[in-house]
């Protein structure tokens, strides 16, 4: 699954934040931190999704959001809660509608602290994320759920596929002069 690595694909919900861990998601992908060059991209669909970022703490309102976005992200998917308040509630926890870190409600596999949790902090828990997700891959393809990886993808098989396709090319050629003469 070498093609995860290069294009990772992120969807983040803010869960009850104030605000301030989501403008320094948004910083990872503007030209300072610039996060899509390594091909992260945040989408807006949890079906396109491999990892669920989620900001600010759960409360009784939106847990059935989160939890229905979780289910509908495809496995296998990881959980990054982003800031103080997503990984254990932070200053809201004694609020009355306020259930907790996200973890209430989903299964969370990387805890991202810090009031806000600064960029360099979230790219590392999306590094991390992508391990736990490639160990999750492996689980399933042992386990008879999910596809192998694809061969094609190896960067080194895209040099021979390439010299196939000139291959290819060069015969279609020969053959479009043959066809012509
Ligand atoms: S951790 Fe701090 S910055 Fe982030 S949502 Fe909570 S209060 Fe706001």
């Amino acid at each position: 699954m070498k093609s995860f690595h290069k294009s990772p694909w992120l969807i983040h919900y803010d869960a009850s934040s104030c605000n301030g861990c989501d403008i320094e998601v948004l910083a990872c992908t503007m030209p300072r931190y610039d996060v899509e060059r390594f091909g992260i991209i945040n989408t807006g669909n949890p079906m396109h999704a491999d990892i669920f970022c989620v900001t600010g703490g759960v409360n009784t309102q939106n847990a059935p959001i989160v939890k229905q976005i979780y289910d509908q992200i495809p496995e296998p998917k990881v959980v990054l809660a982003v800031g103080t308040c997503a990984c254990t509630g932070g200053i809201f926890k004694e609020c009355y509608n306020i259930l907790g870190g996200v973890d209430q409600v989903i299964p969370v596999d990387v805890y991202v602290p810090g009031c806000a949790a600064r960029p360099e902090s979230i790219i590392d828990g999306v590094v991390k994320a992508l391990a736990l997700y490639q160990e999750k891959h492996d689980k399933m393809v042992q386990e008879g759920r999910g596809l192998p990886e694809d061969p094609s993808l190896d960067e080194d098989n895209d040099v021979d596929e390439n010299a196939s396709n000139d291959d290819n090319s060069s015969d279609e050629n020969a053959s479009d002069e043959e066809n012509a003469s």
